[in-house]
């Protein structure tokens, strides 16, 4: 299958395939780092007893800051290795570089994800896809790479590091849509603009599109509410973060599931549960929340600057309110508003009332607002 110039086999030698014929998208579990022998066995042995067959575990960690554990390096692959196969499980792990990807394949691992932060470089994906390109043709098609969305909402440079790989004769390709970084507070850690995906599988249909539901909740009681979502819009499978003891994982600690809570959301992930259009719906209202949920945030957020407002002003000797302009702040919003299509009544009545609220809290700092 050919699309933007890409041609494609399917994931893990075609074993990745025994989704579509179960109702169960395709599932890729385990820790965010592997960090000892034993943790990486625990969670693989728990996982396997679950039925998953694809491993995950990060071996060199690309952290914001230094300082933080940044994986325990090549070491780790031989756990990742042992563990899978004692378990009957296919390891992957996340290569950012020609010496990283040089190690895994000296240690056997022939499935990868390239990450977020990696994605947005093309040099490093084309370093990446240079090694592969002076693989053994042999060897080059027993690889799968899954390429993480770059932390910015660029298709483009999506597709561009899908194409990099495949041009070096890699066609077992994926993509993992783990969300968009965002300044200020949402909440979710990366914000999911679904339309981002969505369209990537309309430019490669055949292409499958996995979602990462621990990166784009950031915290364990809302993973389950992304990868219900995720299901509900027919992703082809999830890739999610499990940690035998996550209290005590070395990173991401609040977004891994144990083994027991992966468990239980399980049985809620199966693909028909009902016919299209309820799916369809069900997708619709969980998106409505997660909108909803942003709305409250961005009203608080937009009430604590009115509050460092008022605090200058009354230090300033400003008057509370300035007709010119709220008249002006409000022509302008239902203006922008009326390009998207939303009726000047209606934003007129939502700005009235949060105007309101910010003047009567200026007005009175400390009170209740109630009248
Ligand atoms: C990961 O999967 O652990 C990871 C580092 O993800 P991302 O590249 O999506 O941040
Ligand atoms: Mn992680």
């Amino acid at each position: 299958m050919r699309d933007e110039g890409i041609t494609l086999r399917p994931l893990f030698g075609g074993r990745g395939d025994d989704a579509s014929a179960s109702s169960m998208p395709l599932l890729l579990a385990g820790p965010c780092s592997a960090e000892s022998e034993e943790q990486v066995e625990a969670t693989a042995r728990d996982l396997a007893a679950l039925g998953i067959r694809y491993f995950r575990a990060g071996i060199w960690k690309p952290r914001t800051r230094p300082g933080s554990f940044e994986g325990v390096g090549a070491r780790g692959l031989k756990w990742l290795r042992k563990s899978a196969s004692r378990h009957g499980m296919v390891p992957l792990t996340e290569v950012a570089n020609a010496a990283h990807l040089r190690a895994a394949l000296r240690a056997g691992i022939r499935n990868f994800w390239i990450g977020a932060r990696t994605a947005a470089n093309p040099f490093a994906v084309q370093e990446l896809a240079d090694v592969f390109a002076s693989l053994p043709e042999e060897e080059k098609a027993d690889i799968s790479i899954l390429v993480k969305n770059p932390v910015n909402p660029d298709l483009e440079l999506w597709i561009g590091a899908l194409q990099r790989l495949n041009a070096a004769g890699v066609q077992r390709l994926g993509a993992i849509h783990r969300g968009f970084g965002a300044y200020g507070e949402t909440i979710y850690r990366n914000r999911p603009e679904w339309r981002l995906p969505i369209e990537l599988k309309r430019r490669i249909p055949a292409l499958p599109v996995i979602c990462d539901p621990s990166h784009i909740a950031g915290r364990r009681g809302l993973v389950e509410q992304v990868a219900r979502q995720a299901v509900a819009m027919d992703f082809d499978g999830l890739i999610l973060e499990c940690h035998c003891n996550p209290e005590a994982a070395l990173s991401d600690k609040e977004q891994q599931l144990t083994p027991q809570e992966l468990s239980q959301l399980l049985p809620t992930l199966s693909k028909r549960t009902g016919g299209e259009a309820s799916a369809a719906l069900k997708a619709f209202r969980e998106e409505i929340d997660a909108i909803d949920a942003e709305i409250v945030v961005l009203l608080a957020r937009r009430m604590a600057v009115a509050d460092e407002i008022g605090e200058l002003k009354r230090k300033e000797g400003i008057p509370v309110l300035q007709p010119e302009r709220y008249c002006s702040l409000m022509e302008r919003r239902v203006e922008e508003a009326e390009k998207l299509g939303l009726s000047p009544q209606f934003m007129r009545k939502v700005f009235s009332t949060i105007h309101d609220e910010s003047v009567g809290r200026q007005i009175n700092p400390s009170g209740n607002n109630e009248k």
